[in-house]
C-alpha cells in the first residue's frame, strides 16, 4: 500500500496543486480535514478534493465554515475567514462539508490505522506536546498507527514503553522540494501528522504532506515531504478577497 496523506489544505489551491504534482505514485489517499478556511480558494479546493474520491475526516474549520458550529472559539482573524468562506462556498460544497464524517475514521481497507483531525479522543484536541500524546497513545481501543492533523506541524510522537517521544522530519535544505523517510518499528504505537498543505505552522512555508508505504513485509515507512508553491498567487487571492492581510503574511513565515 502506498497511501498519500493530506491534511489542513485550508483552501490553498496553489499549495494543493504543488503537493499533488510532487506526490510520488500512490494507490490510496486519505484527507485529515480542514479542507477550507483561512485561504481564498474554497470552491476550487472542494472541487479537487471531491474529485479525488478519497475519505475525508471533518475538521473544525470544515464545521465552522459550513455553519455547523459557531465561531466563538475562533480568534478574530479565523472568524472573519470562516464567515467569508461560508458566504463564498457554493451550496453543493456547503452540503458536502456538512456531511463529512467525524473521526476517528477506521476501515478494513486500512488495517491497524486510524485517521483523525485532532486526536483519537477529541476531534478538536491539539496534539502539541508529550502529555497530550501520552493520554492518547495509552488508549488500547485505538489502532497502533494514528494519523492526525489540526496542529499544522509535521512529525508526531512514538510510544516508547509508555512514554511518548516527539519526532520531526529532518531536512537538509530550506529551499526546493525535500523529503525525509522514517521507518516504523514493528509493534510500536505512533501518532503521525503529515503536516499542513495550505498553512504550515512549523516555521517552514513549504506545503507539507506524507506518504505511508507498506509492501507486505515486516517494515513500513512514512516519508515526509515539503514542496515550494506559488505563494505570491495565494497571497494575492487573499488580498483580492479582502481577507485580513495577516493571513497572507503568515503563509510566508510558516506560522
Ligand atoms: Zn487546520
Amino acid at each position: 500500500m502506498r497511501l498519500l496523506l493530506l491534511s489542513d489544505i485550508h483552501a490553498n489551491l496553489e499549495a494543493l496543486e504543488a503537493c499533488l504534482a510532487a506526490a510520488p505514485a500512490h494507490d490510496r489517499v486519505v484527507n485529515l480535514g480542514d479542507v477550507v478556511g483561512y485561504n481564498a480558494s474554497p470552491n476550487e479546493v472542494c472541487e479537487q478534493v471531491i474529485a479525488m474520491g478519497a475519505p475525508v475526516v471533518r475538521g473544525n474549520h470544515d464545521r465552522a465554515c459550513s455553519g455547523m458550529t459557531d465561531v466563538k472559539d475562533f480568534n478574530p482573524v479565523a472568524a472573519i475567514s470562516a464567515y467569508w468562506t461560508r458566504n463564498s462556498l457554493k451550496p453543493e460544497h456547503l452540503e458536502w462539508l456538512r456531511a463529512l464524517p467525524q473521526g476517528p475514521l477506521r476501515s478494513n481497507d486500512f488495517p491497524g490505522m486510524e485517521f483523525v483531525h485532532g486526536s483519537p479522543s477529541d476531534e478538536d484536541e491539539y496534539l502539541l506536546n508529550t502529555s497530550s500524546a501520552d493520554d492518547n497513545l495509552e488508549l488500547p481501543e485505538h489502532a497502533p498507527l494514528i494519523f492526525f492533523g489540526h496542529t499544522h506541524i509535521q512529525g508526531g510522537f512514538i510510544d516508547e514503553e509508555g512514554e511518548s517521544r516527539p519526532f520531526r522530519p529532518i531536512y537538509d535544505s530550506l529551499e526546493g522540494p525535500v523529503e525525509y523517510k522514517m521507518w516504523l518499528t514493528p509493534g510500536e504505537r505512533y501518532l503521525i501528522n503529515p503536516g499542513s498543505v495550505g498553512q504550515p505552522r512549523d516555521n517552514d512555508w513549504r506545503a507539507a504532506f506524507a506518504l505511508y508505504e507498506h509492501n507486505g513485509g515486516p517494515l513500513a515507512s512514512v516519508t515526509f515531504y515539503r514542496v515550494p508553491y506559488d505563494i505570491e498567487q495565494t497571497q494575492q487571492r487573499i488580498l483580492s478577497a479582502q481577507l485580513p492581510d495577516r493571513l497572507a503574511a503568515r503563509l510566508k513565515l510558516g506560522r
